[in-house]
């Protein structure tokens, strides 16, 4: 799909004094041929992303595969053979992409990525079928998301149908090895990462930028016995906001979020449930979507989760799987409802004996059954138990308070 038949979700309304979103729609709206802004076309147009161009450069020394209890273990990500690189520039476009060794990257110290977080990634899995075939799951979701990611970040927009070429020919290679028949219903995990490599300390959208994808092993994330526990956020953090970038799959949006969750591991709980406002939103699970199963007081059963239209949550592929999986196949028993619902909502339902389940999902955690729904659940998607434990962080420290000049909270 070219980019410009991609229509950007921009908040609508008669608003139209959104800079970022009309930036977007901008970006989105042009055609590599086209000058930007209305100026003149340039003369030699910017080469577009082209998967077809790919250019082989295979190692010559395979490394031996490690079983996945090994690879896990140590504490540096074990990649497979090969990655793809393709670079891209203000004045040429993309370059032909490259599938080579695995290896470091060389980038200057100036580098734009590494002072303003220009930086957005992806997130799938290549299975290793019980029928002993080799499957991506929604490839075209993941690459679609990515350009809505590096579009939100200002860096260059793609085809995402050439993306998802390009994790094909990368998993064409290193998957028939790298994932041994022998090892059916394992699976590696393909990250998918453009970062802004202008070197250049000047504060603006980069005029350089790659990039990579590469294959690792991942442990498997299957829940603690009794389920994960999850901590709510402390009462002085979001991580996401409305007018933010929640939504998209930048790496700004976890750096920042990783002083909470070290917390709570140290008080013995597995990730924490993102609250928003004062209301206190449920709005994502460390970094999966959040789900909870409750009976409304007149009986009837609800499958809730939050909604994307604040823009505040992540637009999950497993998310979006399993609330489509949901409406097509549970609809006598179970009405999916994606609306805004506080905490004190759980908490009433749980109060009440109306609480069924709750639940996090996301490519990460897809692994472990979830009671109330392993009956429907496909190869694909098996989701995690979480039971909700919900103290709320005591003030004062360990948390550092927000400052604010009146003095009030
Ligand atoms: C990646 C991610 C998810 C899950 O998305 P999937 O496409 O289902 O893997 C959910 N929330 C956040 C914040 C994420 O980064």
């Amino acid at each position: 799909m070219a980019p410009g038949t991609v229509t950007p979700q921009v908040t609508g309304g008669d608003q139209d004094l959104n800079l970022t979103a009309s930036a977007i729609e901008h970006k989105l709206g042009d055609k590599p041929s086209l000058g930007l802004n209305g100026s003149a076309p340039p003369k030699t147009p910017l080469a577009e992303l082209d998967a077809s161009k790919l250019t082989y450069n295979l190692t010559t020394n395979p490394r031996p595969v490690p079983d996945e209890a090994t690879a896990n273990t140590g504490t540096e990500t074990v990649c497979t053979d090969h990655m793809i690189t393709a670079t891209w520039s203000a004045k040429t476009g993309w370059a032909a992409p490259e599938l080579k060794p695995y290896g470091n990257l060389s980038l200057a110290p100036t580098a734009s990525v590494l002072h303003y977080a220009t930086e957005c990634f992806e997130g799938l899995k290549a299975y290793r079928g019980f029928d002993g075939k080799l499957r991506l799951f929604r490839p075209d979701c993941n690459a679609q998301r990515m350009l809505m990611s590096t579009t939100r970040i200002s860096l260059p927009a793609f085809p995402p149908k050439e993306l998802e070429k390009l994790l094909l020919a990368l998993m064409a290679v290193d998957g028939p090895r790298w994932l041994p028949k022998d090892r059916k219903g394992s699976f590696l995990y393909i990250r998918p990462t453009v970062i802004g490599t202008s070197a250049q300390l000047g504060v603006q959208a980069p005029h350089e930028a790659m990039l990579y994808i590469i294959v690792s092993f991942m442990p498997k994330m299957d829940s603690p016995a009794g389920g994960m526990k999850l901590h709510t956020s402390p009462e002085d953090t979001v991580r996401a906001w409305v007018g933010g970038f929640g939504y998209a799959k930048v790496g700004a949006n976890y750096g920042p979020s990783l002083l909470a969750t070290q917390e709570a591991r140290k008080r013995g709980f597995g990730q924490i449930l993102w609250l928003y406002g004062p209301e206190g939103y449920c709005t994502e699970a460390g970094a999966s979507n959040f789900f909870v199963v409750w009976k409304t007081k007149e009986g009837k059963t609800q499958l809730v989760t939050a909604p994307l239209d604040d823009r505040l949550i992540l637009d999950g592929v497993t998310r979006r799987s399993l609330l489509g999986l949901a409406k097509e196949r549970l609809s006598d028993e179970l009405e999916v409802v994606e609306r805004r619902y506080t905490i004190d909502e759980v908490l009433q339902a749980e109060k009440e004996g109306r609480l069924v389940e709750s639940f996090a999902a996301g490519t990460a955690v897809s692994c472990t059954q979830s009671y109330g729904l392993v009956r429907y659940h496909t190869k694909m998607l098996m989701f995690s138990l979480a039971v909700l434990h919900l103290p709320r962080l005591c003030y004062p420290p360990p948390w550092p308070r927000r400052y604010d000049p009146h003095g009030q909270r």
